[in-house]
């Protein structure tokens, strides 16, 4: 009965209605639910936490309404444990929050198979805010997480090339500067630009000229060391920062680099196209000059190798 005179309107108030409104909400939210009593028994679950989870129907053989919930022979939790990449860490937070009723979590959870999954738990209190239980909301957010990557990818990437922007590209170099001075390193950037790139867009197109750009990048990129950074930093200026390095070192992968240019045959429709480029290169040691001065250096480099004739590799003072 109402604390008030007010009647209570016809069915809000009975356990079937209260039965079926529950049944509804669990098969219509994109969320698995699981719902536990104060002595951690199952009250409700729907089945899409089954679905969520990846949960075989033999593992819920004997496990219903009224199980236990988190017992050492739980075989619901043994099942979801084995699916996370972190199983220890999983059975830990869950038998801190299955213990801790006045806690709440919202996290993120990785699983072997490579998917997501977004975790809401909440205790439920009473009115005198005596513990009730908890509920676990499980839902799968891999779409979502791969559409973020792909954003970040995206932000972070040439869209001609697919190498790295210039953007990312400031940001990586600064995070090499900084290890560089921790690791006492010395690291280079070998910054190129292709020699009379406007006659090519002029005698074949701009879209061989696209082509052209794309075809230096890829054997630019088969030169790549797993600690190099390359990213294109201009219309046909492109950087390397070879970390770590040595004079002689950058030196001898500038001219390998120049040497592998020149020798590309492109083919653009019918034709073939040949190109050069200028490279500049400049060497930083530790506790040297920013990122910024660092290219400033190999940039002046690489216009002294376009004065001193092109197809050359400069080193900068
Ligand atoms: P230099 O040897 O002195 O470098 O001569 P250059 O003709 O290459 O001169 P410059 O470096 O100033 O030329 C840049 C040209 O690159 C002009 C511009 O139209 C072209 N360019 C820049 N970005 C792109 C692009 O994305 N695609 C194409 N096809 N051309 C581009
Ligand atoms: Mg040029
Ligand atoms: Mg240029």
């Amino acid at each position: 009965m109402s604390d008030s005179d007010e009647p209570v309107p016809v069915g809000l108030s009975t356990p079937h209605f209260q039965e079926a409104l529950l049944d509804a909400i669990n098969d219509a939210l994109p969320e698995g639910i699981l719902v536990v009593n104060g002595e951690g028994l199952i009250v409700s679950y729907n089945q899409r936490i089954l679905d969520v989870w990846g949960i075989p129907p033999e593992v819920m053989e004997g496990v219903g309404i009224g199980s236990a919930i988190g017992t050492v022979h739980d075989p619901l939790l043994a099942s979801v444990c084995e699916r996370t990449n972190d199983p220890a860490a999983f059975a830990a937070r869950f038998r801190e929050l299955h213990d801790a009723p006045e806690l709440d979590d919202d996290c993120e959870i990785a699983l072997k198979d490579g998917r997501t999954l977004a975790r809401v738990s909440t205790a439920l209190h009473g009115r005198d805010g005596e513990y009730l239980g908890r509920v676990w909301f499980y839902r799968d957010i891999t779409p979502q997480k791969l559409a973020q990557a792909q954003l970040e990818a995206l932000a972070r990437e040439d869209p001609l090339t697919g190498v790295m922007n210039r953007r990312y590209y400031d940001e990586r170099a600064a995070q090499e500067f900084a290890r560089a001075d921790r690791e006492q390193l010395t690291l280079a950037p070998v910054e190129f630009d292709l020699d009379h790139f406007k006659q090519i867009n002029d005698r074949h197109g701009h879209a061989a000229g696209d082509e052209v750009l794309k075809a230096v990048c890829g054997a630019s990129t088969t030169m790549m060391r797993a600690t190099s950074l390359f990213a294109r930093i201009g219309g046909e200026e492109f950087v390397f920062l070879l970390s770590p390095t040595t004079q002689e070192g950058a030196l001898i992968f500038a001219e390998r680099l120049r040497a592998r240019v020149a020798a590309l045959e492109i083919p653009v429709g019918e034709e073939t196209i040949s190109v050069t480029i200028s490279i500049g290169v400049a060497l930083r040691h530790p506790g040297g000059d920013t990122p910024e001065a660092c290219l400033v250096r190999a940039d002046n480099a690489m216009y002294a190798a376009k004065t001193n004739g092109r197809n050359r590799v400069e080193l900068a003072d």
